[in-house]
C-alpha cells in the first residue's frame, strides 16, 4: 500500500457548500485523499503527517486559461525560436504556476503531450496539464499569425507548434480535419476562434469567426472524442452563436450583454474571464510596442471585463478562473483573485478556481474538491479566504504549503 499521510489541525474549505470544517483532518494515501475525518478521530498506519496549525487548507487552485509555452508577448519572434528554447522556458512557467497554488492548468492552446508528460514524469515541476493542442482558425482569424500580404498557407516558423500556432482551416471539412488531428495529438480539449481578438492585428475585435456551420462540425468532433470545444470570444454575436452550435465555454466573454447571458445559461456553457491579462497588458502593453489599434481593442475590453462578471453572475452563468498571461506577466496570475472581487464574493472566487472550473473540465470528483477519491491536491494558506485573498493575490505571500498528488512541492510552514 501506497504511504499514508495526514494533515491535521486543518480547516478545510469544502467547495461545493463554501464553508470552512474546523476541526479536521484529512487522511491522504499515495496519490488519492482517503478521507476526511473529524480532529477526534484516530488515524491509523501513518507514515508522514503535516500540521496545518488550524489553518485553511484549500483545494488546489485550477486555472482554466493559461499558454504554458507562451514565454513571450510576442508571439510571431516566439514562433521563431527553437521547440527546445520554448520547451525550456515552459518549465520555468509551470514551476511558478505550482508554487503560485495552481495544481492544475487548462491549456488553451500551444502545450502538446511532450509538456503533459514531462510533467506526468516528474521531469518538469508543474500542474497537472490539460492540453488544447493548436487553437482552430480560420483565414484571418485570431490564430492566423501571417502578416499581411504573406502568402504562403503555412506560417514560417521554427517552434515545431510550441509557439501557438494556429491550425487554420476553412470550410466543413477542414475544419473536421483540424480537430481531428488534435483529438489524435491528445487534446484534452478544442480550442477554437469563434471571434475578433486583442492581439491579432487584423481582425475586428466585434467580427465573427467560421461559419456556424463550421462551429457545429467543431463541436461534433470534439464530442465524437468525448471532448468539448472552448471558443474565444468577445462580441454578443459571437457568444451566441458558439454556443449554439455547441461550445461548453466561452472564453474572455468581456463584450457580453444580458441576453446572451441568458442564451449562455440556457445551454449550460460556462464563462471563462480572463482579467488579469488586460491589467498586465493595459500597464505594458505601450511599453512592448503595441500598435494604436490593439491598444484601441485592448482598452474596449478591459474597461468592460468586470462589467461581464456581473452581468454572467446576475443570470446565472457558471463563472470559472482563467488568467491567459503571457511571457513575463505570468507572476501577475493572482491579481485575477483580487479584480474579481469586484463582481463577486471571494467564496465564489475560490469556488471559480476550485470545483466549477472542475465541472467545466468534466472532472468532478477528482480535482477541486477535498473528498475521499480525488486527487490529494492542497494548500495551506494564512488568513482566511473566504472574507478576503491577498494571501493568494499578492506575489510576494502565496500558499504556506502546495501538495499535489500527494506530494508536497513548496513548504514555508516553518517560516510562518
Ligand atoms: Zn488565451
Amino acid at each position: 500500500m501506497a504511504a499514508r499521510q495526514l494533515v491535521r489541525n486543518a480547516t478545510v474549505f469544502d467547495s461545493a457548500s463554501g464553508r470552512l470544517r474546523r476541526g479536521s483532518q484529512i487522511v491522504i494515501d499515495g496519490e488519492r485523499i482517503a478521507a476526511v475525518v473529524d480532529a477526534a478521530q484516530p488515524v491509523d498506519g501513518v507514515a508522514q503527517s503535516i500540521d496545518a496549525g488550524g489553518r485553511v487548507v484549500l483545494p488546489g487552485l485550477i486555472d482554466a486559461h493559461v499558454h504554458v509555452v507562451a514565454a513571450s508577448h510576442d508571439l510571431s519572434s516566439l514562433a521563431l525560436q527553437p521547440p527546445s528554447l520554448v520547451t525550456a522556458q515552459s518549465s520555468r512557467i509551470l514551476h511558478g504556476m505550482l508554487q503560485r497554488g495552481f495544481t492544475t492548468v487548462r491549456d488553451a492552446a500551444g502545450a502538446d503531450f511532450g509538456l503533459q508528460e514531462a510533467v506526468e514524469r516528474g521531469l518538469f515541476e508543474g500542474p497537472r496539464l490539460f492540453i488544447a493542442g493548436f487553437p482552430i482558425s480560420q483565414t484571418g482569424g485570431h490564430a492566423d499569425m501571417r502578416p499581411k500580404g504573406v502568402r504562403q498557407r503555412e506560417f514560417y516558423c521554427s517552434c515545431a507548434g510550441l509557439g501557438l500556432i494556429g491550425a487554420i482551416a476553412d470550410g466543413v471539412g477542414e475544419v473536421r480535419r483540424a480537430v481531428r488531428e488534435q483529438v489524435r495529438n491528445g487534446a484534452n480539449q478544442i480550442k477554437i476562434m469563434a471571434g475578433g481578438g486583442v492581439s491579432s492585428p487584423t481582425d475586428p475585435l466585434e467580427g465573427t469567426q467560421f461559419s456556424v456551420e463550421e462551429l457545429r462540425a467543431a463541436c461534433e468532433e470534439a464530442e465524437a472524442a468525448n471532448l468539448y470545444a472552448m471558443a474565444h470570444a468577445y462580441s454578443p454575436r459571437a457568444v451566441t452563436r458558439a454556443v449554439q452550435a455547441g461550445v461548453r465555454s466561452i472564453e474572455h466573454g468581456n463584450l457580453i450583454d444580458e441576453a446572451t447571458a441568458r442564451v449562455m445559461k440556457a445551454h449550460g456553457a460556462y464563462l471563462v474571464p480572463t482579467l488579469a491579462t488586460y491589467v498586465a497588458l493595459a500597464d505594458e502593453g505601450a511599453r512592448l510596442g503595441w500598435s494604436s489599434d490593439m491598444l484601441d481593442k485592448l482598452g474596449r475590453v478591459h474597461a468592460r471585463g468586470i462589467e461581464s462578471l456581473r452581468i454572467a453572475r446576475a443570470e446565472g452563468v457558471p463563472i470559472v478562473f482563467g488568467t491567459d498571461l503571457l511571457g513575463h506577466m505570468h507572476p501577475r496570475q493572482g491579481i485575477e483573485f483580487e479584480l474579481r472581487l469586484g463582481a463577486m464574493s471571494p467564496v465564489e472566487v475560490l469556488q471559480s478556481a476550485t470545483i466549477v472550473a472542475a465541472r467545466l473540465m468534466r472532472q468532478e470528483g477528482q480535482l477541486g474538491e477535498l473528498r475521499p477519491g480525488a486527487w490529494a491536491d492542497l494548500l495551506v494558506v494564512d488568513g482566511d479566504p473566504t472574507q478576503e485573498l491577498s494571501m493568494l493575490s499578492d506575489p510576494q505571500r502565496g500558499p504556506l504549503l502546495v501538495m499535489k498528488a500527494g506530494r508536497v512541492y513548496r513548504n514555508r510552514l516553518q517560516a510562518a
